[in-house]
């Protein structure tokens, strides 16, 4: 059922679960816990459609290294979440993305790949992707024809395919938009945002949520289990502003909420140029215009250079133009475009970086002293991308240069990564609510409860210890159906 918070201004709802936004967590754990016969209440800040006004109120003051259009070009506050733009790549994280690494501090999850792997397989099925881990298969991939750009005794970097979500599951709003309409156990309210979470006064469990709309009405949402599910930064905000009996925020005994926030901090990285134009194209080049493809630094190397993870991405893009990270989007995400055609050369396919950042506590999302329309503070955000991050990602590059140098059909020409415009993060939000063992390392346990509260969870992005080199969605898709069946089965057995 579709309900709009504005005409139900001062009513109560409950279920057994309440899930607290419409992106790819909150979508995807609404409809399995219904799959498992759990009743949801879903709550969504925004309508079906983009609206300026829900929009601000994802506004952030800015500290430290965090860009201007973190602010209004990389999330969405409306039903679908920031899958309304996408662009749709998926790939798991891999085992060593999991473990503790003694030169990345902080480093190490508390659960393994093969913990996730089923839950990966049901992503994957559900996204309506080929298979988890896609080969790096010439013959496979139909370009065995064609040789590869990188020589042939390189191992400090391999290449790596991704999937791309099809059309129909891309915008992940309007693929269930329908289904959330017939659900029987799903209620869904729209224009209703999420402003404090009541706990208890003995601060050990949550007893209702508080929602607002922007037409000045609140209602309540009464649920045995809470999950939030707003995107890494919002989540983080929820926590801290929801400061009636808990001072620091709920979930804040150890000064965990908001710190090692990550993002990879990703820009255009440069272009591939063949040394040969009368050759024909390499296999990477042929790939690049259909599937996505590129080359990530191996644990090996890694382990010998002390790095964290790499993705370097070829774009199917023809520039003339140096590189802006803004035209790397659009390609990536498959838009027109517009004055770069007249190039059809094979010569200048780009180069897209995803680098990890090592989490640090100090990269934080704080509350600001300033306050939305909705009267809750904002969030003000404390990036930092640090010497150990951009020398790990400049090192990389300098490896991915030399393994295409020394195969002999092409050179790469790349940026310096330690100048600021190749430090553009802002599109994969992680950390912030970190998943731990010990409630002194994280926010988290590893089902993603909140350690110190009883029946409050997290989704999404936040959860995550480290960032890997991967797109956080499939991950975030495979963690909400793990959610999903642990909550199915807690409920199944209070008989709640
Ligand atoms: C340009 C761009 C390209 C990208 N491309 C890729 C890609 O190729 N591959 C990939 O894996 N990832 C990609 N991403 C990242 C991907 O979009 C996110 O990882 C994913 O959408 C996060 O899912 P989520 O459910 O955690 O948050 P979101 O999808 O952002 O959903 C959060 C929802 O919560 C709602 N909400 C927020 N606060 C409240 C509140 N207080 N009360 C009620 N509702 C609230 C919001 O309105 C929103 O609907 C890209 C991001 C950008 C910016």
């Amino acid at each position: 059922m579709l309900l709009n918070g504005v005409a139900n201004h001062g009513k109560t709802f409950e279920a057994e679960v309440c899930v607290v936004g419409a992106g790819a967590a909150g979508l995807t754990l609404a409809m399995d816990l219904a799959s498992r016969g759990v009743s949801v209440l879903l709550l969504e800040s925004g309508g079906v459609k983009f609206q300026w006004e829900s929009h601000e109120l994802l506004d952030v003051e800015r500290m430290g290294d965090t860009p201007e259009r973190l602010v209004t070009g990389t999330r969405e506050r409306f039903f679908g979440g920031t899958t309304n733009h996408w662009g749709g790549l998926c790939r798991p994280f891999d085992a060593f993305e999991f473990e503790e690494k003694p030169w990345v501090p902080n480093s190490g999850w508390p659960i393994s790949r093969d913990d996730l792997q089923p839950y990966y397989e049901a992503a994957a099925r559900l996204l309506n992707l080929p298979e988890v881990d896609r080969p790096y298969d010439l013959a496979a991939l139909g370009v065995a024809g064609h040789p590869t750009l990188l020589g042939e005794f390189v191992d400090n970097l391999e290449p790596r395919v991704a999937h791309r979500a099809p059309t129909g599951r891309l915008r992940m709003g309007q693929w269930r938009l329908e289904d959330i309409k017939k659900n029987p156990l799903i209620t869904c309210l729209l224009n209703t945002t999420v402003a404090e979470i009541h706990s208890a006064t003995s601060g050990d469990h949550i007893e209702y949520l508080e929602g607002r709309t922007l037409q000045k009405g609140s209602l309540q949402f009464r649920a045995r289990d809470y999950v939030l599910c707003t995107g890494a930064i919002e989540n983080a905000r929820l926590l801290l502003a929801s400061n009636a009996v808990h001072p620091a925020g709920l979930g804040n005994e150890h000064d965990l909420v908001g710190r090692f926030y990550m993002d990879h901090a990703a820009n255009g990285l440069g272009r591939i140029l063949p040394l040969d134009p009368a050759a024909g194209p390499s296999a990477e080049e042929v790939l690049a215009t259909r599937i996505p493809v590129g080359w990530a630094n191996t644990p090996r190397a890694r382990r010998e250079y002390k790095l964290q993870g790499f993705y370097a991405l070829c774009i199917n893009d023809n520039l003339k133009q140096p590189l802006a990270h803004e035209r790397a989007m659009l390609s990536l995400t498959g838009a027109p475009q517009g004055g770069h055609s007249e190039s059809p050369s094979r010569l200048r396919k780009a180069l897209l970086v995803n680098w990890e950042q090592a989490p640090n506590p100090h990269s934080r999302i704080l509350l600001s002293s300033s306050r939305d329309v909705l009267g809750v503070p904002k969030p003000a955000m404390d990036w930092n991308v640090t010497e150990q991050d951009i020398n790990s990602a400049a090192k990389s590059a300098e490896l991915l240069s030399l393994a295409v140098a020394q195969g002999g059909r092409a050179r790469l020409q790349i940026g310096d990564l330690r100048k600021p415009p190749y430090t553009v993060g802002g599109g994969h939000q992680m950390g912030g609510t970190r998943m731990s063992v010990d409630p002194k390392h994280g926010v988290t346990d590893m089902n993603g409860r909140v350690h110190a509260l009883e029946n409050l969870f997290v989704g999404g992005s936040s959860l995550f210890p480290t960032g890997g080199w991967q797109h956080p969605t499939l991950t975030i898709v495979a963690l909400a159906l793990r959610q999903a069946e642990f909550l199915g089965a807690r409920h199944a057995r209070t008989g709640s």
